[in-house]
């Protein structure tokens, strides 16, 4: 046990989305968060807060070396491969890196005797809802393999805990969204498949259109309805798990959502207005795997969890992406006009 020290989290896949803006938390909260990615699709330059070690989560050497060296009182496992599509033509993928993965990490935990780990789950274990909103015992059956991936490792994470005492809380998100508001950090994913950044670089002039997947959905205005959430309150729930955990809470998963959706064209409509420019839409067939609607019951996390939702607004998870997509997309800029000038 350490004493008067910072308490120091692994974060695997720090350098991701979701990862990043928890690292920032935690360091926010007092932890010290230790960033463990191998950058396949992190990013270097989104570890601003604790250490950085390169490393894949299958490599059981390097993660002796780190745990070692580090010597973590707890992790954050949001390390995973994330794109539903590529998951149904190279499962092998998701299997390897998302489940096999994840048993290296609490492997590793075992090990080194850390018992306390927050796993990144998500609302794609859950498939097609019966009933909606959906609560944390709707049942979860999960339609693609990304979504079957991250389920093994909720049932990889109960046995751990009934054999070995792991203390464990599985997140499960709905639609992350929205940027740091400080505007070091935001959505960069290459390639990149989420709505409100496709629809923002499409504002923007970096895509010529947006494509809205369906349009004759049994939904208000006939478009998709998804439950946004701002990734800095996803990640204030991390840090409210986290303290959760080591003050003893027993294991047990939470949905991450606003409780309320947004449809397609509503999301089109709300960037229109911030970014004050005409998007280039065009209507297109349905998305195969698409729920009509999907929806959080995210009150156990607000009741049980704590947690406030700071950022409840599209406007504000519109908005932060917006400032970050302009600052981020100035700075590639920059760099070309720097290239071409050499
Ligand atoms: N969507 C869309 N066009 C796109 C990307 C997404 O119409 O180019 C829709 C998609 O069908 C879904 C919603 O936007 O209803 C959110 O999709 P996203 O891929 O961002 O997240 P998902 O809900 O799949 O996790």
């Amino acid at each position: 046990m350490k004493y008067n020290m910072k308490r120091t989290v692994l974060v695997t896949g720090g350098g991701g989305y979701i990862g990043a803006h928890a690292c920032k938390a935690l360091a926010e909260a007092g932890y010290e968060p230790v960033t463990y990615d191998n950058l396949s699709y992190g990013h270097r330059e989104h570890v601003l807060w604790g250490p950085f070690e390169y490393g894949d989560i299958l490599d059981r050497e390097r993660l002796d070396a780190v745990f070692e060296k580090h010597k973590p009182d707890a992790v954050m496992h949001f390390a995973a491969f994330a794109y539903v599509g590529e998951s149904v033509t190279n499962p092998e993928k998701y299997y390897r890196n998302n489940v096999a993965g994840s048993l290296s990490i609490l492997e590793a935990m075992i090990r080194h005797g850390v018992k306390d780990i927050v796993f990144s789950s998500t609302c794609a274990t859950y498939g097609i809802p019966e009933n909606l909103p959906i609560s944390e015992d709707s049942p979860q059956k999960p339609i693609n393999p990304y979504g079957r991936s991250k389920l093994m490792v909720e049932e990889m994470l109960a046995d751990f805990g009934r054999a070995h005492r792991l203390r464990w809380i599985a997140l499960r998100y709905f639609n992350a969204a929205g940027a740091d508001e400080e505007g070091d950090i935001g959505e960069a994913h290459d390639p990149e498949t989420h709505l409100i950044p496709l629809v923002l670089d499409a504002a923007s002039g970096k895509r010529p259109s947006v494509t809205v997947f369906g349009t004759d959905y049994d939904t208000p205005d006939g478009t998709c309805v998804r439950d946004y959430k701002h990734v800095a309150d996803l990640a204030s729930a991390h840090v409210l798990a986290l303290k959760a955990i080591q003050e003893g809470m027993a294991p047990r998963a939470f949905n991450l959502g606003n409780g309320s959706g947004y449809s397609v064209r509503e999301v089109i409509e709300e960037a229109e207005r911030i970014t004050g420019r005409a998007i280039s839409t065009e209507w297109g067939a349905r998305r195969e795997g698409d729920p009509a609607r999907l929806i959080a019951s995210a009150t156990d996390a607000r009741e049980i969890l704590g947690w406030v939702s700071a950022r409840p607004g599209l406007n504000q998870m519109v908005g932060t992406a917006w400032t970050w997509h302009c600052k981020n997309n100035l700075s590639a800029a920059a760099h070309l006009s720097k290239d071409t000038a050499s």
